[in-house]
This record gives structure tokens, sequence and C-alpha cells, in this order.
């Protein structure tokens, strides 16, 4: 690639921070479709006062699922959480919960390899590569909407940037995801975000040098 000009102009910044990385992993081992059936079934429900993502659907039916922090529904907990998937337990040949992490992952691996069940994609961290069904993620997109950029962020990855605010954390994960940001150069953020929950939306500006944008 050759040398840009340089530029100056304002990006739209959004981030959808995930707090808290603890989430459970329900794997069932089912014998029918209606099987099947009734558990994804369980999944809308749970949806109401959860966050919940199928893992893996079939002879093993696997979904992820943590507590909405801003729900008034009744499930508030992760032990809450798990109360209500041990009580369905008895229904299935096998279950298994626990937390979810790349051990739990690879148990399901394994088990829809063997079954022929089919595993879901997840959502996979773009500094580490970790898999994490609730990641964190970040969208840029420029004033004209002509380029836009996307990024997702793993528990393990957010955690260790030890921001102290919002800001700094949207302002960190830029500078450490060059692969997704970095045609952006330098990004100055706007000291305060329009907040929605946990939606928060940044105005920046962006500012590429000739060098910085070679290559
Ligand atoms: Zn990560």
């Amino acid at each position: 690639m050759g040398r840009t000009q340089p530029a100056n102009y304002t990006l739209s910044i959004t981030m959808d921070r995930e707090v808290g990385g603890e989430s459970l992993v329900f794997i069932a081992e089912t014998r029918n479709a209606a099987e099947v059936a009734e558990l994804e079934e369980l999944v809308r429900e749970l949806q109401h006062g959860c966050k919940v993502r199928l893992v893996s659907l079939g002879p093993v039916t696997a979904f992820a699922v943590k507590p909405k922090e801003d729900a008034d529904e009744a499930v508030s907990s992760l032990v809450e959480v798990a109360r209500i998937l041990q009580a369905i337990s008895p229904r299935y040949t096998k279950t298994y919960l626990q937390q979810f992490d790349a051990t739990a992952y690879r148990i399901v691996e394994d088990l829809a390899l063997e079954t022929g069940a089919r595993l879901q994609p997840l959502p996979q961290c773009d500094l580490c590569g970790k898999l994490d069904p609730f990641p964190t993620t970040l969208h840029a997109r420029d004033g004209d909407n002509v380029s836009s950029s996307a990024g997702t962020y793993c528990s393990h990855c957010v955690a260790s940037m030890s921001a102290a605010s919002d800001r700094q954390l949207v302002a960190d994960l830029i500078h450490a995801d060059r692969r997704n940001f970095g045609t952006y150069g330098s990004v100055q953020l706007a000291k305060t975000p329009r907040r929605r929950g946990r939606h928060l939306s940044f105005t920046a500006r962006a500012c590429t040098d000739a060098v910085a944008a070679t290559g």
C-alpha cells in the first residue's frame, strides 16, 4: 500500500460492555427431537431474565447463560440460574452444569463430534482468540457512514485492561486492537458518552497520518 494523505474526521464509537465474566453452561444429552425442542423453549423462557446463547443443538444440546444485570425479573444471580437448571436436569439422560470456560467448551465440542450435534458459532475475542459467549463489543462508524469497524473482546481481556472508566476502556481497546481499528490512526474520544444502560456511545475524532496509514 502506498502513502495516503493525512485525514481528520469524526467517528461515532459505541461500546456494549459486558460486566461480570462468569457464565454457566448447561449441557444435556437428548433422546429425540422433542427433547431438543423442549430445551429450545427453555432457552426462550430464560431469555426474559437472562442472557442465553446456544452452544450446540441436537443429540447434545448446550447453552451458555448468565443473569441480565439490569433485569427486574426473578432471575438475579448465577445461583438462581443454577437452581432452575438443576430442577430440569432429571428429565434428560445426562446433563452437565458448570462454569463456561475452555474446558467446558471442549466437553461440548467432543460430545457434539461424537453424537453429530451441531455446534453453534460463538463470538471470539479479537485480542486473545478466546471464545466468549457474552463478550464486550465495540463499533466505530465514520460520520459519512462510509466505513465501519467492529471488535469483540472476552471478559478476561477487558478485565486485564484495568480501565478506570468506560471512556478509558474504549480508548484502551481501540489502542490494543490495531487489526480492527488501526486504520483510524489516533482517536480522541469526547469527554462524555451518551448512555443507555450498558450501551455507550461516544463521538470521536480520528486522525490518520501518512505514516500510520501505510501497509
Ligand atoms: Zn481475550
